[in-house]
């Protein structure tokens, strides 16, 4: 058994039982862990309110096994993210974010990089003007942290070069007219893909003042969705409540 003292993001909680809520953190040295929390359920328990999801926390929990389910022994509030308590479109757009680090990251993993992407995206979600974009681009970045960099410069199919026509989820890649269609083909404008592209490589920081139209968000957040689904072989139910 193992003591482990870690940062950590609250990915998800679950009542367990009466008492016992199961929490899901995001750690930089452990991966995705789970524990159980016992005891917070009880009216007064110190930690009730730090185990909520979007919380930073600084947690201590034993782990048996790095793959297995920890108990927590203490936990410590660093941050939360308030604006996420009433703002209900950015509550939709960080849980659909935080869907896909739930279902895509395993235990005992080196989550660093992906760690302090997350962190960042929560100061940004926060007080962003542009919610939309900037998950865009963090959902971008997600694919791109797990070997799918989308790619932009040529045809995935025959490798020619523009005009590009729309997207093949399959291939990671625009395609070109002559290539379009198929059953991973997903139309889109000029406009959007090159608005992808920005988003894709400028970062949640990199942003600058780009606003793009509802029917480009509505697009590219359709891909980024089809994209995640297909090269990480998961299903993101929050993506039906999200009309950005
Ligand atoms: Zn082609």
């Amino acid at each position: 058994m193992s003591l482990i003292k870690t940062d950590a993001v609250v990915l998800k909680v679950n009542d367990y039982s009466e008492s016992t809520r199961l929490v899901t953190f995001l750690t930089p040295d452990h991966g995705r862990l789970r524990a159980l929390a016992k005891g917070v359920r009880r009216i007064r328990s110190r930690d009730r309110g730090t185990l909520e999801p979007f919380s930073r926390v600084h947690v201590t929990l034993y782990l048996k096994d790095p793959a297995g389910l920890g108990t927590l022994r203490e936990s410590a509030l660093l941050s939360t993210c308030p604006v996420l308590r009433r703002d209900y479109h950015r509550w939709v757009l960080a849980s659909l974010v935080f869907e896909s680090l739930d279902r895509a990251t395993l235990p005992a993993t080196d989550l660093h990089t992906l760690f302090d992407l997350i962190c960042a995206y929560l100061d940004e979600i926060n007080t962003t003007p542009q919610p939309v974009e900037t998950t865009l681009a963090v959902l971008a970045a997600l694919l791109e942290w797990h070997g799918f960099r989308p790619d932009f410069a040529r045809c995935g199919l025959c490798g020619g070069g523009e005009p590009f026509v729309g997207f093949r989820v399959d291939k990671c890649s625009v395609v070109c007219e002559r290539c379009a269609g198929g059953p991973h083909f997903i139309p889109l404008p000029p406009g959007s893909l090159k608005a992808f592209e920005h988003l894709a490589s400028a970062g949640i920081r990199g942003l600058g003042a780009l606003r793009l139209s509802a029917p480009q968000l509505d697009q590219i957040c359709s891909l980024l969705v089809a994209l995640l689904q297909y090269h990480l072989e998961i299903t993101l139910t929050t993506a039906r409540m999200l009309h950005v």
